[in-house]
C-alpha cells in the first residue's frame, strides 16, 4: 500500500511513526525547509533553542513512548514557577511549594462559584486522563449544555481573569470571550500536569527520528508543499500534486493523511471539497510572537523564573528557558493587546524591547546587557478550536469522505498538545488502518 503524510510537524511525525511500526512505508511530505513545524529551533549563539511546543507533561505517554523509540534522550525537570499579575500584585505559585497553599491561592483567584463549577471538570480527569482532550465524552456532554455561551460568559470575572485567562492566552493565544466551555477539558488536563523538557532539546529529538529504525521505512521530502489533495477517478485513489524544490510533479497513493493545521488542509481540498474547506475554516488560530534573549546576567532568581502578565499589556508571560538558564529568557506575545500590537511587520528589535520594558520592573533586566536575541512571529500559531467542537469536526469528515483513502489529523483534533497531537494520529492511524 502507497502511503504519504502531509505536513512534518508533531501531527505528521506521529502519524509516520505509527504507521511505520505497523510496517508500512512512508513518504512524508514537508512545504518547509526542515522537519518540526510549531517544535522547530533556531541557532542563538552556540546552542539550538526551541521556539515552540518544548514542555513535556509527565502524562504525555505516547509521546514519551515515541521518545524512548528515538533513544531515549534525556529528560531535565522543568517544573512549575511562576507568578502571575493578578489586580497589580505579584501572586507566586511553584510546585516546590506546599500543595496546600497552592490550593489555597487558587481557591482565592477563582472564588467558590468558579471552583464549584470548575472542580467537577479537573475531577474527570484526574478520575480518567483519556478525558482530557478534546471530544472527549465528558467534555461532549459540557459542549452539548454550555457552548452557546463563552468561557467568559460562563464563569465570574474573578475566575476568569486570574484562572482562564493565563490558560487560555497561552495554550490558544486566545481570550476567555474566544472560548467555550466543551473545550476545556484540553486545558485543564495540561494545567492538571507537571513537565520536564528535553536536555538537547526538540532537535535532538528530531534528528533522532531521522534516524530512527522501524519496520516501515520513511521518506522525507522537505521542500516539497503538496498544493492540492483529490480523488483519482481512474484508480479511486488519492492524488497529490506538489511543487518539488519548485517543479510541479503529482503523486498517486492508496492511502494519504494530512498533518497540517486546518487552514492550510482548507486550501488542499479548496478546489474539490468546497464545503469542507470552508467548515475547516471556522476553526480558530490566533497568532502567537515568540522572541528568546540571552543576557549577560542572571535575569531570574532561582525561586522565580517566569511571570504571566494579565490583559493590559502584549506580553503574555516572560520565563527562564529552563531551569538552569536563568540568563535566558523567553517571551510570549498573544491575546488582544498583542493582537492590535504586533503583526508580522513588527520590527524584532522593537518586540523584544516591548517585552523588556514589560517584564523589566520584575527581573533584572534594566542595565543587564542583550548578548543575541532569536524571534519569530507565527500568524497562526495556536488554535482555539470552535464552540460544539466535535459537531463541526463530524460535519468536515462526512464531507471528506468523498476522497475515499484520504484521512486527518492535527492540532485541531484532539487538542495542541504535543501528546494530543499524538493521541490525534493514533487514532487516526488506527482508522487507516482498520484496526
Ligand atoms: C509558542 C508555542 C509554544 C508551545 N508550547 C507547547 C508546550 O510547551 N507543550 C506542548 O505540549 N505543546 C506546546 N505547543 C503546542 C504544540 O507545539 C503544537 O500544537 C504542535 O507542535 C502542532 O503540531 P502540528 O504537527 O499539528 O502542526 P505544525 O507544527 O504546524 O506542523 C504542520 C507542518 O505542516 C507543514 N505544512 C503546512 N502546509 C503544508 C503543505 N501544503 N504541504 C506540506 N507541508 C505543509 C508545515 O510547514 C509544518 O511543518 C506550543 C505551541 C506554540 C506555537
Amino acid at each position: 500500500m502507497r502511503i504519504a503524510v502531509i505536513g512534518s510537524g508533531v501531527s505528521g511525525i506521529a502519524s509516520a511513526y505509527y504507521l511505520r511500526k505497523l510496517n508500512f512505508d512512508v513518504d512524508l511530505y514537508e512545504a518547509g525547509s526542515s522537519i518540526g513545524g510549531r517544535i522547530g529551533s533556531e541557532q542563538l549563539l552556540l546552542r539550538k533553542v526551541d521556539f515552540g511546543g518544548k514542555n513535556i507533561g509527565k502524562h504525555y505517554t505516547r509521546f514519551r513512548e515515541f521518545v524512548k523509540a528515538c533513544g531515549s534522550p534525556e529528560f531535565e525537570y522543568f517544573g512549575l514557577n511562576t507568578s502571575q499579575m493578578v489586580n497589580g500584585r505579584i501572586v507566586k505559585f511553584s510546585r516546590e511549594g506546599s500543595k496546600f497553599f497552592n490550593l489555597l491561592r487558587i481557591l482565592k483567584l477563582c472564588g467558590l462559584d468558579g471552583y464549584r463549577k470548575l472542580y467537577p471538570m479537573a475531577r474527570a480527569i484526574l478520575d480518567d486522563r483519556t478525558q482530557g482532550v478534546l471530544c472527549s465524552d465528558y467534555f461532549v456532554r459540557i459542549s452539548e449544555r454550555l457552548d452557546h455561551m463563552t468561557l467568559a460568559k460562563y464563569l465570574n470575572n474573578r475566575c476568569v481573569n486570574n484562572i482562564i485567562r493565563p490558560v487560555t492566552i497561552r495554550m490558544n493565544g486566545a481570550e476567555p470571550d474566544e472560548c467555550y466551555p466543551g473545550n476545556l477539558g484540553s486545558n485543564i488536563a495540561l494545567a492538571l500536569d507537571s513537565y520536564e523538557q528535553l536536555k538537547e532539546g526538540m532537535h535532538g529529538l528530531l534528528a533522532a527520528f531521522r534516524q530512527m529504525d522501524a519496520p516501515g521505512s520513511l521518506r522525507i521530502f522537505e521542500n516539497c508543499p503538496v498544493t492540492s489533495v483529490s480523488r483519482d477517478e481512474n484508480t479511486n485513489s488519492v492524488r497529490l500534486e506538489f511543487l518539488n524544490k519548485g517543479i510541479p510533479g503529482s503523486e498517486i497513493y492508496d492511502r494519504v493523511i494530512s498533518a497540517v493545521p486546518a487552514h492550510r488542509l482548507a486550501e488542499l481540498i479548496e478546489r474539490e471539497l468546497t464545503a469542507a474547506a470552508k467548515l475547516l475554516r471556522q476553526i480558530r488560530y490566533y497568532p502567537v510572537a515568540v522572541a528568546i534573549v540571552r543576557y549577560r546576567n542572571p535575569v531570574f532568581k532561582s525561586d522565580c523564573r517566569a511571570m504571566i502578565f494579565d490583559n493590559s499589556v502584549a506580553l503574555s508571560n516572560a520565563g527562564a528557558y529552563g531551569i538552569n538558564d536563568l540568563d535566558l529568557v523567553r517571551y510570549t506575545f498573544s491575546g488582544n493587546v498583542s493582537r492590535r500590537t504586533i503583526s508580522e511587520f513588527s520590527a524584532p528589535e522593537a518586540v523584544v524591547s516591548l517585552g523588556e520594558e514589560i517584564a523589566s520592573p520584575h527581573f533584572n533586566i534594566r542595565g543587564n546587557p542583550r548578548e543575541a536575541f532569536v524571534y519569530q512571529y507565527l500568524p497562526e500559531g495556536l488554535c482555539a478550536y470552535s464552540p460544539y467542537h466535535h459537531e463541526l469536526l463530524g460535519r468536515i469528515d462526512r464531507e471528506l469522505e468523498q476522497i475515499p483513502g484520504f484521512f486527518v489529523t492535527g492540532d485541531y483534533r484532539r487538542g495542541a498538545s504535543i501528546e494530543a497531537c499524538f493521541r490525534a494520529a493514533e487514532e487516526c492511524v488506527k482508522i487507516l488502518t482498520g484496526r
